[in-house]
């Protein structure tokens, strides 16, 4: 008999799982191999709304080659390809095989992390991995952490714990220390803590963009005269725009010397924990309270694959909270709740620990040391360029520049000039390039975080903006022939 129920995953149903997970594995890789050399097509948002807007969802189409069809129609036709070299803007990476592997169990078995009930064996190697992360940072056995979704997350649970050790102290005085180049994460906790945004101390960076020890130490201090209470100083292991790192050693000792909270985001530069040529640039960051790790970055994890770990794991307890239906106080069961900020929680570990038993460590860490080798190759190239001025040399994989056509040209000017470069390539689907601000002028950025991508693959992508560039400086004020897709002012 046909079950009424033959789309859930259970043995009876085992032919059609296998059957439709295959041909979806197979559309996909079709895809692959269709993109010729564009990471992305350039569409519409307007059409891409229409397109899935259009969709009466109350008329399934059933499985098949139409479900398939319909999905490339909305959505895979015109992906964003990351694994093109020529997606350089964002942080987010080209993925390993042996993490899309681990995909399939995840969803599959559905294991929720929250308590061992719910998940048995995933719990144990999600605490491995945690343990073994600890250990690359430098943390003895008292540590431990928890996967979270992202540094977003990461960052909003370290600022609790910190909030948490402050109790009794009044909100209003507490006061987070980061580099005016953190993130933007940082403020957003600080709104949902109920801190306010004046709660957090933007510290001045310097030349190389790294938080200024000294001015930490004077922002300090005017607080400490102030009455308000440091309640956590947040170092930037890889910020951003400029992969800067903090100066881990001298940043800890002024936290430490001000009774504050000492987190590190190495949301970015986390990846350096296993760089079999760069670890020493994480030097301090073992004497951080806690860490933000994310693995969606810089260890070519799918989105979402990140941790928080704490030097200290009984500062966990601060998002501790006993459920009687869940994980009562005198369970005879382990859990991960009472660690998390979550309840439900994808078993994301599996990801990086299908990556470390096939491919190890050291891989991950070669592929982000070649990355990064890229991109001062790269930033070498582009310094000698006369039309490009470049913001400053890379630290990690990201470079700032901008396309300069001519020596009069104002601020103003510039800046609608490299933002239509930017959206001429986007619309053009040819290569994908980020915008950001330098202290107020208008940049261009490339993020480099594909290592099959070669020196020559995104010299192809400056040349692309320096063509446009010229083409644009000739016709400044030529209207679009397709104009209007990327939102941008021009
Ligand atoms: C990306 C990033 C974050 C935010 O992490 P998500 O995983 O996007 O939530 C925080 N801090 C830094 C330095 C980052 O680069």
């Amino acid at each position: 008999m046909r079950s009424p129920w033959q789309h859930l995953f259970h043995p009876a149903n085992a032919g059609r799982y296998r059957e439709a997970v295959g041909s979806a594995v197979d559309h996909l890789v079709d895809h692959l191999g269709e993109t010729g050399g564009r990471p992305l097509t350039g569409i519409s948002p307007r059409e891409a709304a229409a397109r899935a807007t259009d969709v009466d969802l109350d008329r399934p189409i059933g499985d098949g080659p139409e479900a398939l069809a319909e999905l490339s129609r909305l959505w895979l036709d015109d992906a964003i390809w990351f694994h093109e070299p020529a997606a350089a803007a964002h942080l987010n990476c080209p993925v390993v095989i042996p993490a899309l592997a681990a995909e399939v169990f995840i969803s599959g078995v559905n294991s929720s992390l929250d308590t061992f009930d719910q998940s048995a064996g995933a719990t144990f190697i999600e605490r491995h991995l945690v343990d073994w992360t600890a250990a690359r940072i430098g943390y003895d056995d008292r540590a431990d952490g928890v996967f979270t979704t992202g540094g977003t997350q990461s960052n909003l649970q370290a600022l609790l714990l910190a909030r948490g050790q402050q109790e009794g102290r009044a909100p209003e005085r507490l006061r987070i220390f980061a580099s005016a180049d953190g993130h933007f994460s940082v403020q957003k906790a600080a709104r949902i803590l109920g801190l306010g945004d004046e709660s957090v101390v933007p510290v001045a960076v310097d030349v190389s963009r790294r938080m200024d020890p000294a001015a930490l130490s004077r922002a300090l201090g005017d607080a400490a005269a102030a009455g308000l209470t440091p309640m956590a100083v947040v170092a930037t292991a890889g910020t951003t725009d400029f992969g800067a790192i903090d100066p881990l050693p001298e940043v800890a000792a002024l936290a430490k010397a001000h009774g504050a909270w000492f987190h590190v985001d190495a949301a970015y530069g986390g990846g350096l924990l296993v760089s079999p040529r760069r670890r020493s640039w994480l030097a301090g960051i073992e004497l951080a309270d806690s860490v933000s790790i994310d693995y969606h970055k810089t260890w070519f994890q799918p989105v979402s694959c990140s941790a928080l770990v704490v030097r200290d794991g009984a500062t966990l307890g601060h998002v501790t909270w006993h459920a009687d239906y869940l994980n009562p106080k005198d369970s005879a069961h382990p859990n991960q709740v009472d660690k998390s900020l979550q309840t439900t929680r994808r078993f994301e570990a599996l990801k990086l620990w299908m990556t470390l038993r096939v491919m190890g460590a050291d891989a991950i860490g070669e592929h982000l040391d070649t990355v990064l080798d890229l991109a001062d190759a790269v930033a070498a190239e582009l310094t000698a360029m006369p039309d490009i001025d470049v913001a400053a040399a890379p630290q990690l994989s990201t470079i700032v520049f901008r396309h300069v056509p001519g020596p009069d040209r104002d601020e103003d000017g510039l800046a609608r000039h490299n933002a239509a470069i930017r959206a001429e390539l986007f619309d053009d689907g040819r290569a994908l390039v980020a915008a950001t601000r330098v202290d107020g002028r208008a940049y261009l950025k490339l993020t480099l975080l594909n290592p099959i991508a070669t020196v020559d693959d995104v010299l192809g992508v400056v040349a692309m903006v320096r063509e446009t560039g010229e083409r644009l400086q000739e016709r400044p004020t030529a209207p679009r022939p397709r104009g209007g897709r990327l939102a941008v002012a021009r």
